[in-house]
């Protein structure tokens, strides 16, 4: 048996669905997994003091927000595993707590990481809830780039953070924050709606390529349209083109705002949505491996592997600048497929279309709408969703947002009166759109409850983010979400049986067994 060097079971592909201990499924060490822990640790406590301080009536500055958003940031799956960037970021977190506390508070190695708390289902629910802030942090970090802040969601990250160190809380009150997480939630999704369109527009119907081009490429993956528009700028004139893998609500939204949006537009490839795959560092390469990592058969680049969150923006600059050298050395990436995708029905182009589909309703042209929004993944499990979707009747529509849609995109589902079968509304945090676009489906309908629209969800889970995008789900009310493709490890038995008694959350069966639960 192997010796256990580190905990984690933050995702769907830890290891045998229990946790990983020895090293990452994703590639993660125990070294980076144990400064990971020590740095959530840091930044809760950071947040004990940072709440004490605003139940004094005292603020607490923008830049300290930054921090704590920024630290969870770099321990989601698959962002950071540059150990000196994290070093680096405890360190300062440890410093701002000395500047900002007025008495110390016990600290010991102990209380760091997951198995830090002893009691399973008060752990299931810590964990639930420090995942969906991690997710939700995501979204305000990509938000706060764009110039936008909610001052309300980082005091709520916060006091959560700090929440869950205090051993006065019971079972109980953690259910009841882990669904404030949730309303959290759907305001942070708001905030970074709000951040993308007012910089870029709402996105509309867009026929996106996914092939390849001739130029050498880079891969930038993620959703910080920022810096994904910085990369566009930095590379502009020279040779290289830009590949993305959920980047349909930045291009489709594009054309109406800017010459150079429209330019840079046309320089941006949807690829494949295998991201995480190529997320790991290449070994081979010791100049790149921090910087870089190659794809698409060794020949595309990402810059986001290896500290970036810390640096600021001309040593981002500097480090892109090296990358676009790296790739103008590389010869074009070969392709795996070709063709193209439509997406962009985000909230404003669906309730432009809404008199359509309300009248498709009515008639019973459409039948039903399945929500098949969430993540992607290797697991061979996750055929599944291409299965269902190409098994779902004629007549019902697929709502989606995520990378799940990557399973079934490009099945050419059809529409149904000029509405095709798959809405794809962009990015995970896109399913704000979806929620939009189901409570307007309840008024138009008169209907008192959201679980009474013709609405099924079969939901495809991976990462944090996924995490906080179920806990706004639960707040806004959904009820018998299908989560696969296995249930969280990090639900105890105990915190499942209350998810299933109160909200009907439910994994996922057979392709047919579940068409009959969720189409009839
Ligand atoms: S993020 Fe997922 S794969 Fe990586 S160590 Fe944690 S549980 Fe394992
Ligand atoms: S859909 Fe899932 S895998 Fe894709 S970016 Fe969002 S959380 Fe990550």
């Amino acid at each position: 048996m192997n010796e256990q060097k580190m905990f984690c079971w933050q995702c769907q592909e830890t290891a045998g669905n229990k946790g990983c201990t020895v090293c990452g499924v994703c590639g993660k060490t125990a070294d980076v997994a144990a400064l990971q822990d020590e740095l959530v640790y840091e930044t809760k406590r950071l947040s004990q003091v940072t709440t004490a301080l605003r139940k004094d009536g005292k603020p607490v500055d923008k830049d300290i927000n930054h921090l704590v958003t920024v630290n969870l940031f770099i321990t989601i799956t698959n962002a950071n595993f540059d150990a000196d960037a994290i070093k680096a970021a405890i360190a300062k977190t440890k410093t701002m707590r000395g500047k900002l506390a007025t008495k110390d508070t016990k600290s010991t190695k102990d209380m760091v990481g997951v198995l830090a708390t002893t009691d399973e289902d008060i752990r299931s629910l810590r964990e639930l809830i420090t995942y969906g802030l991690k997710g939700l942090a995501a979204y305000s970090k990509h938000a706060n780039a764009l110039m936008q802040d909610d001052e309300d969601v980082d005091a709520f990250i916060q006091r959560a953070l700090a929440a869950t160190l205090d051993d006065s809380l019971s079972v109980n009150d953690l259910i009841a924050l882990a669904l404030e997480t949730g309303k959290f939630g759907v305001a942070g999704m708001a905030l970074l709606d709000k951040a993308n369109t007012s910089a870029y527009g709402n996105p509309e119907i867009t026929e996106v390529d996914i092939g390849v081009r001739a130029n050498p490429g880079i891969l930038i993956s993620g959703h910080d349209l920022r810096d994904l528009e910085m990369l566009l700028e930095q590379t502009a004139g020279a040779g290289i083109d830009v590949y993305t893998d959920a980047s349909v609500p930045l291009l489709s939204g594009l054309q109406e705002v800017s010459a150079l949006r429209r330019q840079l537009r046309e320089r941006v490839v949807e690829a494949e949505g295998g991201v995480r795959e190529v997320q790991r560092p290449d070994p081979d390469d010791d100049e790149l491996r921090r910087a870089a990592c190659r794809i698409l058969q060794g020949q595309a680049l990402d810059d986001r592997r290896g500290g970036i969150p810390r640096m600021p923006p001309y040593r981002r600059r500097i480090r892109r600048a090296k990358v676009i050298e790296q790739a103008k050395k590389c010869p074009p990436p070969t392709g795996i497929e070709s063709g193209k995708i439509v997406g962009g029905f985000a909230h404003e182009q669906v309730f432009a279309l809404a008199g359509k589909v309300v009248e498709a309703v009515k008639s019973g042209a459409i039948r039903k709408f399945v929500v098949m929004a969430g993540c992607d993944g290797r697991h061979k499990s996750r055929d599944y969703y291409a299965e269902f979707a190409k098994a779902l009747p004629k007549d019902v529509v697929i709502l989606t947002a995520g990378c799940a849609k990557y399973k079934y995109n490009k099945l050419d589902l059809g529409d149904i009166g000029g509405i095709p079968r798959v809405l794809d509304a962009g990015q995970c945090n896109d399913s704000y759109s979806l929620a939009l676009i189901a409570l307007r489906l309840k008024e138009v309908f008169g209907l008192d409850d959201i679980n009474k629209l013709p609405l099924a969800f079969n939901i495809a889970w991976y990462e944090q983010k996924a995490v906080i995008v179920l806990l706004a789900l639960l707040y806004l009310g959904v009820k018998n979400i299908h989560l696969g493709p296995t249930l969280p490890a990090f639900l105890s038995s105990n915190v499942a049986k209350v998810l299933v008694e109160n909200f009907g959350i439910a994994g996922i069966g057979s392709v047919d067994d579940d068409m009959k639960l969720l189409v009839g």
